[in-house]
């Protein structure tokens, strides 16, 4: 990976993504690259963006606020950017993540969900919000089952401040094509029944580096991926 730049990675993926959707019938558009930029530093963030990438997402609230800050106040400060929280969200962290950034993709719980709407400051548009399920039923992992998720949409529609736009998930590693489709099929279909009875909902934010491809032939509509724009991350 590290003989190929960032430009060229970027640029990879993004012909990945339209192959890969042209091939599901779907528009190449209809898939939203989100570059995860966890532990990179703020130089290597800039090289996406010149790139070409606009949706940027973050797992560590700290870091995050760091650099967003940064990236926003140099001399040439990054313009028409999305910030995407995508890392577990803590009760004592949501009026920070409600007042920096643009998306969430992990909320699993109507308690934070109502901190958040709550905390969301008046100057800014409704904060974009995905649940996320828990595909691999291990009680330690977060997110919210699959059988929980259509009661818990029920519960955070109505908040004010929140925008529900769709579901999220991070399956257990699977190496190959099918079996990552397999995966990601029930949360597919969850998904395309909600669709029918929430008219905000569009997004599915599922696929990351090692599975992306199967993700869109899902019906993936943000992919997250750090390492195959990036590289390894050393942390
Ligand atoms: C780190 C991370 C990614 C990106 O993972 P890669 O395998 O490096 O593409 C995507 N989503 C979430 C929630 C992550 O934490």
């Amino acid at each position: 990976m590290t003989e190929h730049t960032i430009t060229e990675n970027y640029q990879r993926v993004m012909a990945d993504i339209a192959a890969e959707a042209t091939r599901c019938q779907r528009s190449p558009d209809s898939v939203q690259l989100l570059a995860v930029t966890k532990t990179h530093a703020i130089d290597k963030i800039r090289q996406a963006y010149e790139a070409g990438a606009r949706d940027f997402g973050e797992n560590y609230l700290q870091e995050a606020l760091v650099k967003i800050e940064q990236l926003a106040d140099e001399d040439h400060p990054m313009k028409d950017v999305r910030w995407h929280f995508i890392g577990p969200v803590q009760s004592n962290k949501t009026r920070d993540i409600a007042a920096a950034f643009d998306w969430l993709h992990s909320v699993d719980r109507l308690k934070i969900a109502r901190r958040l709407s709550e905390q969301r400051p008046d100057s800014m548009p409704a904060l974009n919000i995905c649940l996320q399920v828990n595909l691999s039923d291990e009680t330690s992992k977060s997110g919210v089952a699959l059988h929980e998720v259509g009661a818990l949409c029920e519960a955070i529609a109505p908040l004010p401040r929140l925008h529900l736009r769709g579901l999220m998930a991070i399956p257990a590693p699977t190496d190959n094509y099918e079996a990552q489709r397999a995966v990601f099929r029930p949360l597919s279909d969850l998904f395309r029944e909600l669709q029918a009875r929430y008219d905000q909902f569009d997004t599915l934010s599922i696929g990351m580096s090692a599975d992306y491809k199967a993700a869109i032939a899902e019906g993936a509509t943000i992919i997250r991926v750090g390492s195959a724009i990036f590289g390894a991350r050393n942390r």
